[in-house]
C-alpha cells in the first residue's frame, strides 16, 4: 500500500495534534494494519497563513515537523530516493516521501523550490483552494470578466512548473483549475513528465470542481501519470449516503478511462472525512476485496495500490538534451 496524499503533517503542525499520533485516520497502528509501505506527507501551506501570504519559511517549518515525525516513529523511515534514506526498508516499515501542497509562497522567490526538491520534495502542487500568483485553483474565484479567457498558469507559474520539472520533481494538478491543467500539458510534454493528480477522482461520477474530467484522465494516462483515488466523501459521490460501492464505482470508472497503469491511491486521510467503510488507514483490505469481487486481478491491485504510485515517485528528468 502506497498512499500519495495523507495530511497528518497539517494536523500536527497547524492543528495541535501530538507528534505521538495517537488520534486521527493515519496512526502508526492504522497504517500498519492497512499494510502501508509508502506514504506521501505534504507540506501543506494554507492560503490564509499570515493573512493570506504564506511564506517560504512556513514550508521550512512544516518540513521540520515531518522530519520530527519520521524520527519519532519506528514504523516510519525515509523512502528510497529521499535524502535520509539509509538502505532497504525492513518489513513493516513505511517509506516517507515529501510533497508540497499550495506553493503560492514560492512566488516570492521561485529559486527556493530547488532546495526543497534537493531536500526530498517529489511532488509540488502550485495552488490550493484559492487562486495565487502561480495558478488559478479548481475552487478559486472566477474572473469578474466573464468574457475573458479563463486564467490558468501565470507567466511566473509556467516558469515555476518548468523549474520543478528541471529540478527533478513533478507537478501535482490536484487543486489546479481546468485552465491551469491545460497550460501545464505542453510543459509536462517538454520535460516528458507524467502528470499526477495525487488526490482527485472522476468528475463523471462526482461533480466536484476538484475532480478530473474524462479528458483530463486520458491526458494523465497519455503522459504516464496517475490519478490518486481520494476517499473524502464529496469527491466520491454527491449522493447523501456515500458507501464503499461508490468508491468501487470510482475506481472502475477511472480504470476504464485512464487504464489500470494510471490509477493510484491518494486517500486525503487526516484531511477530509472519509467514506465510513474506509474510515481510517487500516481499512484498505475491504476495498481490495470489493475490487477483487469485480474481477480485478492481483496484478491490477498491486498496480493501483502501490506500483503506479512508486513509478511516478521515482521519476527523474531525462538527461538534458542539446
Ligand atoms: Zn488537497
Amino acid at each position: 500500500m502506497v498512499d500519495l496524499h495523507v495530511d497528518t503533517p497539517w494536523k500536527v503542525h497547524f492543528k495541535g495534534r501530538s507528534l505521538d499520533l495517537v488520534e486521527g485516520h493515519a496512526t502508526p497502528k492504522t497504517l500498519g494494519a492497512g499494510g502501508y509501505r509508502g506514504i506521501v506527507y505534504p507540506i501543506y501551506l494554507a492560503d490564509y497563513l499570515n493573512d493570506g501570504h504564506p511564506r517560504i519559511a512556513d514550508a521550512d517549518a512544516v518540513l521540520a515537523t515531518i522530519r520530527k515525525l519520521v524520527a519519532r516513529h519506528d514504523i516510519l523511515a525515509w523512502a528510497p530516493g529521499q535524502p535520509g534514506y539509509t538502505g532497504p526498508l525492513s518489513p513493516g516499515t513505511i517509506g516517507v516521501f515529501v510533497a508540497i501542497e499550495g506553493a503560492g509562497a514560492f512566488a516570492d522567490d521561485i529559486t527556493q523550490i530547488d532546495r526543497f526538491i534537493a531536500a526530498g520534495v517529489r511532488l509540488v502542487g502550485p495552488v490550493h483552494a484559492a487562486n495565487n500568483a502561480l495558478a488559478t485553483s479548481a475552487t478559486g474565484k472566477p474572473s469578474p470578466n466573464r468574457h475573458a479567457k479563463p486564467a490558468g498558469l501565470t507567466p511566473l507559474g509556467r516558469t515555476f512548473c518548468e523549474r520543478v520539472y528541471a529540478a527533478g520533481a513533478l507537478i501535482d494538478v490536484s487543486h489546479m483549475s481546468t485552465a491551469a491543467f491545460a497550460d501545464l500539458e505542453p510543459i509536462a510534454q517538454k520535460y516528458r513528465a507524467p502528470i499526477v493528480a495525487t488526490h482527485s477522482n472522476a468528475h463523471a461520477l462526482a461533480k466536484h470542481p476538484r475532480n478530473l474530467s474524462d479528458r483530463q484522465l486520458r491526458v494523465i494516462a497519455a503522459t504516464g501519470g496517475v490519478a490518486g483515488l481520494n476517499v473524502y466523501r464529496p469527491f466520491v459521490s454527491r449522493g447523501k449516503k456515500v458507501s464503499l460501492r461508490d468508491v468501487v464505482a470510482q475506481v472502475r470508472h477511472m480504470v476504464k478511462v485512464a487504464g489500470v497503469e494510471h490509477v493510484a491511491i491518494g486517500s486525503d486521510y487526516d484531511g477530509g472525512t472519509p467514506v465510513r467503510a474506509l474510515r481510517d488507514a487500516s481499512r484498505w483490505p475491504r476495498l481490495v476485496a470489493a475490487l477483487r469481487d469485480k474481477g480485478f486481478s492481483d496484478a491490477d491491485l498491486r498496480k493501483i495500490f502501490a506500483e503506479n504510485a512508486l513509478r511516478v515517485l521515482a521519476w527523474k528528468p531525462a538527461a538534458s538534451r542539446p
